[in-house]
């Protein structure tokens, strides 16, 4: 099948050699900024290649042109959640999100399934406390449109109808403090019918607000860590700084992990 756009490579400074033994099954919508700022694909792209953020995707994409960055057979570091890092592909976007740059996006993504097979479309924000991906969300049903017809793959998807998990509710409660629920509308979604009463419950015990990470309150810290406002992995070592072990050995003592 013929690219509807044209690809260039180009070596992202940040990435991790490999995947770490894990499958890829998703694909990570983000956008390069708000649009007020004005970002440029070609901004994006340099920034990825100095590596002055210490993150990195596999691909920058708008109307009619791409640029690969990271194999997708090495790991990115765009989602803020290493797992999720280790089995996905990261693409980074045009945050306008006319037609043209969705019709890329979408044949970028038809290229990657027939690689790949099937694969799940989440937003940055289902792994991560953040805006990312503004106008692209939810992408599954925002490129819906645009991944349909006679592409010979599957139309992006809904994700699946998830019957609600069994166990009690403080068992699941702390499942999701252990980060195997993900967020926002990933936890939800597979939490099902039984999500309010999880949350309620995580947050029963969780109780406090974010401090600022300066603040010598571990305590509170450990906390927003479990509350997922610090991310996961990289993301949250280099949030936490000087920080970063008391505050973990905390959130590990919390979680009753030895
Ligand atoms: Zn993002």
């Amino acid at each position: 099948m013929s690219h509807s756009y044209t690809l260039n490579h180009r070596q992202a400074a940040c990435f991790t050699p490999g995947r770490g033994g894990n499958r890829i099954t998703t694909i990570v919508i983000h956008h390069w900024d708000d649009p007020a700022k004005n970002p440029s694909f070609n901004g994006t792209v340099d920034w990825f290649v100095t590596g002055r953020g210490r993150n990195s995707a596999h691909y920058v994409v708008e109307a009619g042109r791409v640029t690969r960055l990271v194999a997708e057979s090495d790991t990115a570091w765009h989602a803020g959640n290493w797992p999720v890092n280790q089995r996905s592909i990261g693409i980074e976007c045009n945050p306008r999100a006319s037609e043209a740059d969705k019709q890329t996006v979408a044949a970028l993504i038809r290229d990657i399934q027939s690689r790949h097979g099937k694969l799940r479309i989440i937003g940055h924000k289902d792994a991560s406390s953040t805006a990312c991906p503004g106008r692209y969300y939810p992408p599954a049903q925002v490129l819906a449109p645009y991944l349909g017809g006679n592409s010979g793959v599957p139309a992006a998807p809904k994700p699946p109808a998830v019957s609600a998990p069994g166990g009690s509710v403080d068992e699941l409660a702390r499942a999701v403090l252990a980060g195997k629920y993900g967020n926002g509308e990933e936890r939800k979604r597979r939490l099902g019918s039984r999500y309010a009463e999880v949350q309620r419950r995580v947050n029963e015990l969780i109780a406090g607000k974010a401090p600022a990470p300066d603040s010598p309150n571990l305590d509170a810290l450990a906390n927003a860590v479990l509350r997922g406002e610090y991310g996961n992995g990289e993301e949250r070592r280099r949030r936490l700084g000087h920080l970063y072990q008391p505050v973990q050995d905390l959130v590990n003592r919390k979680l009753g992990i030895r």
